[in-house]
């Protein structure tokens, strides 16, 4: 798929946004990406996880894992894609990166790490650090969206993604968008 026909898809399905926005970090933008909403219609999710499962084919993943919230979805398709195990790690009452029900990994699996947006890559940075604690170094880092610019990266470790934005994000006290008076929208989805 050609990155535009894939921004197009963002576009339509209401994933990708232009305007005014105030993200989670409390930084200002004029993008804002909720990537549940170019998922929640399985067709397309597939059609995107099979080209994005493309760029990791050859490495054989046998597991994918992905953080939750945003990285459940995309896990799963791409591991159906790879015919692998889709696996997701989420936080215990502290806030700590955790696999739990009963999810294993054994240090011999070739595991993939999928996230829906990369931005800081916080998350995945967790998901990399409890796995290396069972000694196992992913063989790749995935997402949909990665909007750093190319800024983010894991040591080395082999990152790809669909659609490769940069997108600009502003201090509050120092936003052109705020100077020009447009109104702001809060999405997201952290509390
Ligand atoms: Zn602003």
């Amino acid at each position: 798929m050609q990155e535009r026909e894939i921004l197009d898809i963002f576009i339509k399905t209401g994933a990708y946004k232009q305007g005014h926005f105030k993200l989670s970090s409390g930084l200002h933008s004029g993008s804002y990406l909720q990537c549940a909403l170019v998922l929640e219609n399985p067709v397309i999710a597939e059609r995107l996880c099979v080209a994005l499962a493309q760029k990791f084919k050859a490495q054989e993943p046998d597991v994918v894992i992905g953080p939750a919230m945003g990285g459940i979805v995309l896990a799963y398709e791409l591991a159906r894609a790879l015919g692998a195990r889709a696996l997701f790690t989420e936080r215990d009452d502290t806030g700590k990166m955790t696999l739990r029900r009963g999810f294993y990994i054994s240090p011999n699996n070739k595991v993939l790490i999928a996230e829906d947006v990369l931005t800081t890559g916080k998350s995945v940075n967790e998901v990399i650090e409890l796995l290396r604690r069972d000694s196992i170094t992913p063989i790749g880092v995935t997402s949909l969206v990665n909007r750093s610019g190319g800024k983010v990266n894991f040591g080395g470790i082999k990152c790809e993604s669909l659609l490769n934005l940069s997108i600009p994000t502003f201090d509050p006290n120092d936003c052109p968008l705020c100077k020009e008076g447009l109104a702001i929208e809060k999405p997201g989805s952290r509390k």
